[in-house]
């Protein structure tokens, strides 16, 4: 599937807000295609060339909702650095991801979330766990895996699978104060 700015679903567009379904495993051939593409979207969205030639946005993740396929599958690829400061990178191609727990500490980010199915900005903390523990298929592994993530890692987790519920970041924001303080959270 060609996945570009053009072809990403925007919030205009109200099949984002849809439930996404489980997919049966194994995956058939048409899902696995449509899974791999999207995780090349992500890939080379962070490559400036690319990106300008291909118009692709920078992201870190894509959910199938977002190219209208209302199935529990979602690419990531998250630069972060790990507990030394040293750079990681995760990479993940996820099919039926299911957050099995989480902290009660809260987190967000500094600088505000974006979603390549929203154009405006929307400032505002969008606050989530700290700490998630995802089970799923992983495509890119060929196997179950479980993922203990914290700090960006689980803001981006638990944005791409709000998107099978047909969440959006902003949802999250509070109209009235969007930039409350929640006592204890970690500013990511
Ligand atoms: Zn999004």
């Amino acid at each position: 599937m060609l996945i570009n700015n053009d072809t990403i679903i925007k919030d205009t567009d109200e099949r984002i807000r849809l439930v996404s379904e489980d997919v049966p495993l194994p995956l058939s051939a048409e899902d696995e295609a449509l899974l791999r593409d999207m995780f090349q979207y992500v890939i080379d969205s962070t490559d400036e060339e690319k990106a300008e030639r291909l118009n692709l946005r920078p992201a870190v993740g894509i959910s199938a909702i977002q190219v209208g396929v209302p199935k529990k599958m979602t690419a990531i690829v998250v630069d972060d650095q790990d507990k030394n400061g040293d750079p990681v990178r995760y990479e993940f191609m996820l099919v039926n991801p299911k957050i099995v727990s989480s902290s009660i500490q809260k987190a967000y980010l500094s600088a505000g979330e974006g979603c390549l199915s929203v154009a405006e900005d929307h400032e505002g903390h969008v606050v989530r766990s700290a700490r998630v523990k995802v089970r799923a298929y992983d495509l890119l592994r060929d196997q179950n895996i479980e993922i203990k993530a914290a700090g960006y890692l689980a803001i981006v987790l638990q944005h791409e699978l709000d998107h099978f519920k047909g969440t959006l970041f902003y949802d999250h924001i509070d109209p009235k104060d969007p930039f409350k303080e929640v006592p204890g959270a970690i500013e990511i």
